[in-house]
């Protein structure tokens, strides 16, 4: 099944073999230049594979943008100690849906990607920690790496090069936060799925205590372009601080919602109107959260701007997963400022107080101020308790959580004191409540 209509605008890069005659097998891989970048590879040292990744400006794309190539670089040499690659694909973000695709449509992509990464820094065995609502994906991975075990592009002497490369497949249980580094190397290792204090970063002490190549899905699956076509030539596709395409998954209120690979840099009104289609139903636009549920939203004044992760912060977001989620004129914003508390309150692992009472009492808060039931004092009270939970937090949850509210509060306070006023929400296609 294709993914959605593709549009003229896209750069094909890492979903140029999405829906191809034939579909993900190892064949298919092989005839569109499947390991051409792994071949490479074999050709250099790992420091120069490294030089090529951070020559290519590729910042992680699971959210935190960090450079991908400085990470490989901050693996040390010369340990005794084993060390991993694992990719992170526990997909959980509201609002984000690329990373499946990319296993779902490309699997063998994904795995030459950890085998050059491998290669980077002398890995002998990596895991693809999957979400577990993701089940049948599981299935295509494990279809994929048997056949590239069959095929000598896995498993030992790969292609006669003497380097030897496993991969696995693990299921998460379902838990948001395990997409969090060091709560999915817990829960890998089969401990309960809380974050572990840093430093040290996984780089140094990862899975087992051991030097670990931790990436996103999508990070991994740009490094075999990469490798294959130079770094430099990814890093001309986006801005001078930001190399090559991302997958952009716009959802919500337009006509063609899908997920689309872009450069990066592209811009945002560009995205909605010209790529997904225009807002739906002729209505205008109200917001855009730019990143997944956790980006503080956009009021749609602020949506002329680049999509890249400098751009985003100096406008007081962030790209995130680059979950675009369009919001139009007809939304109430209080049910939606809600509906994302609520997400964040059920998923708090509840290791630490300010974000498992925080989150609790701003989804109670903010609940009871979309119902029309709200107090005149709650609007300040839901700005100070989240303000209070920034930069507290164990792990990045809290502030994933906090950031997002304060935005929509401060920016939309006039609809929240409009359902003080009214004494219910004004919206009248949206009955009180925030399930669907
Ligand atoms: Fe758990 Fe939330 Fe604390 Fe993270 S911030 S450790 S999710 S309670």
């Amino acid at each position: 099944m294709l993914y959605n209509e593709p549009s003229p605008l896209e750069v094909k890069v890492l979903t140029r073999r999405f829906g191809l005659p034939g579909g993900p097998t190892l064949a298919t891989y092989l005839a569109t230049d499947g390991f051409a970048g792994f071949r490479k590879a074999l050709q250099l040292k790992p420091e120069e594979i490294i030089e090529q990744v951070k020559i290519s400006n590729l910042r992680g794309r699971g959210g935190a943008g960090f450079p991908m190539g400085l990470k490989w670089g901050f693996v040390p040499r010369g340990s005794d100690r084993p060390r991993y690659i694992v990719a992170n694909a526990d997909e959980g973000e509201p609002g984000t849906c690329k990373d499946r695709l990319l296993m779902e449509h490309d699997p063998h992509q994904l795995l030459e990607g950890m085998l050059i990464a491998a290669r980077a820094v002398d890995a002998r065995a990596g895991y693809i920690y999957v979400r577990g609502e993701y089940r049948y994906i599981i299935e295509i991975l494990d279809r994929a790496i048997e056949e590239c075990r069959a095929a000598g592009y896995l498993g030992r002497d790969i292609l006669g090069s003497g380097f030897d490369f496993e991969v696995y497949t693990h299921s998460g249980a379902g838990s948001y936060e395990c997409g969090e580094e060091s709560a999915l190397l817990e829960s890998l290792e089969g401990k309960r799925g809380v974050p572990r204090i840093r430093p040290p970063f996984p780089a140094v002490a990862g899975l087992y205590r051991c030097p670990t190549v931790l990436n996103n899905v999508e990070s991994y699956s740009a490094v075999p372009a990469i490798l294959r076509d130079g770094g430099a030539a990814f890093a001309a596709l986006g801005t001078p601080r930001d190399g090559g395409t991302r997958l952009f998954c716009v959802s919500g209120h337009v006509n063609r919602p899908g997920v689309y690979e872009l450069p990066v840099g592209f811009n945002l009104l560009r995205l909605l109107n010209e790529v997904a289609g225009g807002i739906r139903g002729g209505r205008k636009l109200k917001a855009v959260v730019p990143g997944g549920s956790s980006c503080p939203v956009l009021k749609a004044s602020e949506c002329d701007l680049s999509l890249d992760f400098d751009t985003l912060a100096k406008a007081g977001s962030m790209l995130g997963s680059a979950g675009v989620i369009v919001i139009d004129e007809d939304t109430c914003m209080a049910r939606v400022a809600a509906r994302v508390i609520r997400f964040y309150a059920h998923e708090s692992c509840g290791w630490c107080i300010p974000c498992r009472e925080g989150t609790a009492w701003l989804a109670k808060l903010l609940l009871r101020l979309h119902e029309g039931g709200g107090r005149r004092g709650d609007l300040d009270l839901a700005v100070e308790i989240a303000r209070n939970m920034l930069g507290r937090t164990f792990c990045p949850l809290g502030d994933a959580a906090a950031m997002p509210t304060i935005a929509f509060l401060e920016k939309f306070r006039d609809e929240f004191e409009a359902h003080l006023d009214g004494g219910q929400c004004l919206f009248e296609k949206q009955p009180a409540g925030v399930e669907a």
